[in-house]
């Protein structure tokens, strides 16, 4: 595991945006951490990264999924008012965690078993106002590999 405290939001989204560069088409990071906590300002300093204009990234509360054009699709769940299975599979989560493009998920805790058996966890927790703590996790043995090469960025 890998702790990192940052001060603002802009530091959130340069962490973000270099953790982007070792993603790869395929790839799944959970978003933990309560509302308001900056995972969408994360998923903005990722996406910038694939060249994805960041006023684009907005948590996509209503519809569960927004998908972003950019350097690879993104796709970028917000799971917080999934309140049944059915309309998970109704989006066909499948076809994502498993394609072609990069998954962003805030709330993955929602997902329960249809929850993919690796991946990069990233959870934030408010520490202060403006101040936050990010701990990554990795499950899964590219996420472990992934988890080596961030440390060696710190
Ligand atoms: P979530 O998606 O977790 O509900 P958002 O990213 O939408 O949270 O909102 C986080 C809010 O906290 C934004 O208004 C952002 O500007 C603010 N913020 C303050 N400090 C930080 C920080 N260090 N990292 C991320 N966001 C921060
Ligand atoms: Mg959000």
């Amino acid at each position: 595991m890998i702790t990192v405290k940052t001060e603002n939001e802009k530091e959130t989204k340069a962490l973000a945006a270099r953790l982007a560069k070792l993603l790869k088409p395929g790839d799944i990071v959970f978003l933990n951490g309560d509302l308001g906590t900056g995972k969408t300002t994360f998923v903005k300093g990722a996406a910038k990264h694939f060249k994805v204009d960041e006023t684009k990234v907005v948590s996509p509360t209503y519809v569960l999924l927004n998908i972003y054009d950019g350097k690879y699709e993104i796709y970028h769940f917000d799971l917080y008012r999934l309140d049944n299975m059915n309309q998970i599979n109704t989006i066909g989560y499948e076809e994502f965690f498993y394609g072609e493009g990069i998954s962003f998920v805030e709330w993955p805790e929602r997902l329960g078993d249809a929850a993919p058996s690796e991946y990069l966890k990233v959870t934030i927790a408010h520490r202060t106002e403006g101040k936050r703590t990010i701990k990554i996790m990795a499950r899964g043995t590219r996420y472990k590999n992934l988890l080596e090469k961030i440390k060696e960025l710190k």
